[in-house]
């Protein structure tokens, strides 16, 4: 008997497409004050790529959603390098902040200080990357390569949260990412966010379904062991790329998009 997951790609603060998203995934979610009180579909929890922060409109909101979920033992959130940098700034130990940061901790500044200490606990106490359903399935935001499935080393966890480079830039002057997903053999599926890509790219036993939802693309997320992408279209450009973004217009078959 499988374990039934809805695993969500990148939501970088996209409040409005979450809920929309979730809603679409037959979950209830009722709003009370700040809070949301949510209902998961019989036998289905929600699972996070990571990267639920920073660059988009309500990351306070989203954290909500997801903190309360996690507490609920109704979502797992595997943390992202953004989620990272906000928990640090959080400390006071990230001062150079990045616009997409900078915009997070402005929303943050308009909620309760115990909410902050709240959000940088949260992240402190997280997993590096998750191996459920009896290690057919793995949550990672970077992805991961199959001998750090399960590894609580520093190494496992710098892989999952930012992937590997090759050491070069490209002309944008990001780093060239190491494509661990082409060398991948292993017997667990790996969800993976961090990139943007246009649309899901499933790759061996790997898939991205970071789709840019923050860059106008869509907020994705994967149904387990179905294995059915359902997507919803972000309401707007919340943040530039610094490489061109371009939303894909028809989502593979096996796809409902709302
Ligand atoms: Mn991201």
């Amino acid at each position: 008997m499988h374990e039934s997951f809805d695993i969500v790609g990148d939501v970088h603060g996209c409040l409005e497409e979450l809920l929309q998203l979730i809603t679409a995934l037959g979950y209830g979610v009722e709003r009370q004050g700040r809070d949301f009180l949510v209902t998961p579909p019989e036998g289905r929890k929600l699972a996070f790529v990571g990267d639920l922060v920073n660059r988009g409109p309500a990351t306070p909101a989203v954290l909500r959603l997801a903190m309360s979920m996690e507490r609920a033992g109704q979502a797992f959130c595997a943390p992202g390098n953004q989620d990272v940098k906000l928990a640090r700034a959080l400390q006071g130990r990230d001062i150079n902040a990045s616009l997409g940061l900078a915009r997070a901790l402005v929303q943050l500044d308009r909620e309760p200080e115990a909410f902050r200490v709240e959000v940088e606990e949260f992240f402190e106490r997280l997993a590096s990357h998750y191996v459920l359903d009896g290690g057919n399935l793995v949550i990672a935001h970077a992805g991961l390569k199959e001998r750090l499935h399960g590894s609580a080393s520093a190494k496992a966890r710098k892989f999952a949260l930012t992937g590997q480079t090759t050491g070069k830039k490209d002309e944008y002057g990001l780093p060239v990412r190491y494509n661990w997903a082409a060398d991948y053999r292993g017997r667990a599926l790996v969800v993976f966010g961090h990139t943007p890509v246009p649309k899901p790219k499933w790759l061996n036993n790997t898939v991205n379904i970071d789709t840019g939802c923050v860059y106008g693309g869509h907020l994705t997320a994967l149904r387990y062991p179905e294995r059915e992408i359902v997507s919803v279209p972000a309401r707007a450009v919340y943040s530039e790329s610094r490489k061109r973004f371009l939303p894909h217009q028809g989502l593979a078959p096996h796809s409902r998009t709302f």
